[in-house]
């Protein structure tokens, strides 16, 4: 930790902030410039992370050395992780450490027959991983709000005729006892990044989790979710753009693909890209998702339908069956030249 002190600081103030950093028992390094004295501690940055210094007389900044999430960050685990997903009943899909993983599936879970047409439509086309929300987190609680634990022996039963396994979302912490039960990954959608409780909850679950970035949500607020995720035990966390909210009404959300490259520099963490809720247009979701796929990441959400204009939610942004099938034979191609394997 360093701290910059301002230009008109006293000598007396000065000596104030060293006493303060000695009480603390960490050590203190005082450089004088021209301009500017600033002061280096030594010691457990954890400790002085909780500590109001900047509320000390005469400190203008505290500027961190390390990140504030830890066992996320790349310092805790220089190699990139690998999150396995399914297993048992299903054929395991792996994302991180050059396994790219495909994600797709309608947005909710809507009908039996629906939902396993729409599976064998994923397994056929080379998806992994089966989705579909049996708890809709909707804007307005007049939508379908999904059909519960019904939904999800829906998705169960879907995902096992075509050994996927399943992701599907939890919105409510006492839900999720419930949806371990059922899916192979649990998703927390982007209206709950920063819900504290429900991260906890789910990091308590002991699966997989699919954090997805909240659409007014920093790099670093995402990578702060992830951190309570793993702080309860769990390692496997795989990070999700989907979008941020921007000014511009051309795609329903900003598709932030940087963060994809910037995470890698930061975090051990597997993300991957969804460029279904992040542009909101099918015809720019295959253009989007291979944009993230160059850039690196380690797999592809994609909202699948066979009937859009039947469907109970974000019918507009899915994509038809055939759409998909050659989408995923065009991510094939870039993850070549990028060099990751789908399995
Ligand atoms: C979803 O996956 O259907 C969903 C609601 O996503 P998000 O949380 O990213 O809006
Ligand atoms: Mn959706």
């Amino acid at each position: 930790m360093i701290l910059i002190l301002k230009s008109e600081v006293t000598d007396d103030q000065i000596r104030h902030v060293l006493e303060r950093v000695d009480q603390l028992g960490l050590q203190a390094h005082l450089s004088r410039g021209t301009f500017r004295t600033i002061v280096g501690i030594i010691g457990d940055e954890e400790k002085l992370r909780a500590e109001p210094l900047r509320a000390i007389p005469g400190v203008l900044e505290v500027v961190p050395v390390l990140p504030p999430y830890k066992l996320a960050s790349l310092d805790a685990h220089p190699q990139p992780s690998i999150v396995t997903v399914g297993g048992g009943s299903s054929r395991p899909a792996k994302f991180g450490g050059g396994h790219l993983g495909l994600i797709a599936g309608p947005c909710a879970v809507e009908s039996p027959e629906r939902m396993f047409r729409l599976a064998e439509v994923v397994r056929r086309s080379g998806g992994h991983v089966l989705r579909g929300g049996a708890y809709k987190p909707r804007t307005s609680p007049y939508s379908f709000q999904g059909l519960g634990e019904e939904g999800l022996r829906i998705l169960r039963d879907a995902g096992d005729s075509q050994q996927l396994p399943i992701v599907t979302e939890v919105t409510d912490p006492r839900l999720v006892e419930t949806v371990a039960r059922y899916a192979d990954m649990i998703q927390v959608g982007a209206r709950n990044m920063q819900n504290f409780v429900l991260l906890t909850e789910v990091g308590k679950a002991g699966l997989p989790v699919l954090l997805k970035r909240g659409m007014s949500a920093s790099v670093e607020d995402l990578l702060m979710s992830a951190e309570y995720v793993l702080s309860q035990g769990t390692s496997d966390v795989v990070l999700c753009e989907r979008g941020i909210k921007g000014f511009d009404k051309t795609t329903r959300n900003l598709y932030d693909v940087a963060s994809v490259a910037a995470v890698k520099r930061l975090s051990h963490l597997p993300i991957i890209v969804d460029p279904s809720h992040a542009t909101g247009r099918p015809d720019l979701i295959p253009a989007c998702a291979l944009a993230g796929v160059a850039v690196g990441a380690d797999g592809v959400h994609i909202e699948i339908h066979d009937k859009p204009e039947e469907a109970k939610s974000d019918g507009p942004q899915a994509l038809l069956p055939e759409q998909y099938r050659e989408l995923v034979e065009q991510i094939r191609r870039i993850a070549e030249v990028v060099g990751k394997r789908i399995d």
